[in-house]
């Protein structure tokens, strides 16, 4: 496709994918493939699922957008539906993941301009993934993406994911936010320790500094509760969410607790956040997940995709480790993983990298038990061939 008038931006597959239905995706030449990709953590149902088919057509029908200058009923019953499962209670709603990262630094700063003298600093983890905007790129603590495009914006500060010490030497009354995701995604699916987050609590607490979670892959079920911050004991006072939120229609956002809601009229917008359309369909995403079973059911899937796995990492050295949460899973492996990936491709498996030697696995979350088997097989076949 190197004709193609689309930017070069990506590494893409030589490949044009046409339909999809659940699992499976086909090609323009008919050919079918499991993907166990799911747009990156997008397609939390899978293509094409009924419910968003008719959220979208019921709703394209009727309202698509109005502007944020006034009201409208699917904004507002998404934002509740999110504050009634969360420990949070307000939504600031945006368009990606990157925009609701943006949309929490703003927040912070605001809190810090409120709350302390220079109260500036954004403390950020190294290895980790916020999004390509420069807000979010300057706290994204992996050079290659940052290189080229400084200077990024001021008073941003790395330390090292999981290190007690390195936080506790860095973070005075002059830092206004630390920003972590609970499970570092594009790093490679690095969980964070339960403890180490405990003390990123304690600390931003004693130091009048917002504590942000970035769940944009990680949340909205992945890990098997709507929120991963749940599943780690410890409540943020802002977390970002997008990916799966619209199932593969485009929408982010950030939720804040009482004590970091300081945005007024005129502090922060966006033309598209949340319009009826792209809230509509969320609704019919989380209906479908919290009250449809499919939430429910991915700590099934999970173990099962955990035991068979780890029975992978028995019988082939090659494997070092089977580590996540949920539907969220990486194995590093001792080899060439592009090659894997590729290999896998060429065997109709969708899988992509995370980090510079993980395999990562994202079915959709009501992927079924007879997939989980044929992916892997595939990738057995794949590691055994090597
Ligand atoms: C994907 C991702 C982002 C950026 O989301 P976009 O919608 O691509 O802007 C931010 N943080 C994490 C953890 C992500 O995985």
């Amino acid at each position: 496709m190197s004709e193609s008038y689309l930017m070069n931006t990506y590494g893409r597959f030589n490949i044009v994918f046409e339909k999809g239905i659940g699992t499976k995706l086909y090609d323009t030449q008919g050919e079918e493939y499991l993907d166990f990709v799911s747009g990156v953590a997008v397609n939390c149902l899978g293509h094409c699922h009924p419910a968003i088919v008719k959220a979208v057509q019921e709703q394209s029908s009727k309202l698509m957008h109005i502007s944020n200058y006034y009201w409208n009923e699917n904004a507002m019953k998404l934002s509740e539906i999110l504050c009634k499962n969360s420990d949070h209670s307000k939504v600031f709603l945006c368009n990606s993941g990157t925009e609701g990262i943006e949309a929490g630094i703003k927040l912070a700063r605001k809190y810090g301009a409120i709350h302390g003298e220079d109260k500036k600093q954004i403390i950020y983890m190294n290895n980790s993934f916020h999004g390509r905007t420069l807000g979010a790129l300057s706290v994204t603590g992996q050079p290659k993406y940052q290189e080229t495009f400084k200077p990024l914006i001021p008073d941003v500060v790395s330390v090292n994911f999981n290190d007690e010490n390195d936080i506790k030497s860095k973070i005075s009354n002059k830092t206004c936010a630390v920003i972590i995701e609970p499970i570092q995604g594009e790093g490679g699916i690095i969980p964070a320790d339960k403890e180490y987050l405990k003390l990123l609590r304690e600390l931003c607490d004693k130091n009048d500094a917002l504590l942000i979670f970035d769940e944009v892959q990680c949340g909205i079920g992945r890990t098997g509760s709507l929120f991963a911050y749940k599943k780690f004991g410890v409540v943020p006072d802002i977390v970002c969410i997008a990916k799966a939120l619209g199932g593969g229609f485009p929408i982010g956002a950030m939720l804040a607790n009482e004590r970091a809601d300081v945005f007024e009229p005129g502090d922060h917008g966006n033309t598209y956040g949340g319009n009826p359309l792209a809230a509509g369909v969320s609704l019919a995403v989380l209906n479908e997940l919290i009250n449809n079973g499919v939430l429910q059911n991915v700590e099934e899937k999970s173990k099962y995709m955990f035991t068979k796995l780890n029975a992978l990492k028995e019988k082939y050295e090659v494997i070092k480790e089977v580590r996540g949460m949920g539907l969220l899973i990486g194995t590093p492996l001792k080899c060439d993983i592009k090659a894997v990936i590729n290999k896998c491709f060429e065997n109709k498996l969708l899988l992509i990298t995370a980090g510079k030697d993980t395999i990562r696995f994202l079915p959709p979350l009501n992927v079924n038990l007879y997939e989980i088997d044929k992916a892997l097989e595939i990738f057995e076949k794949v590691i055994a061939s090597l």
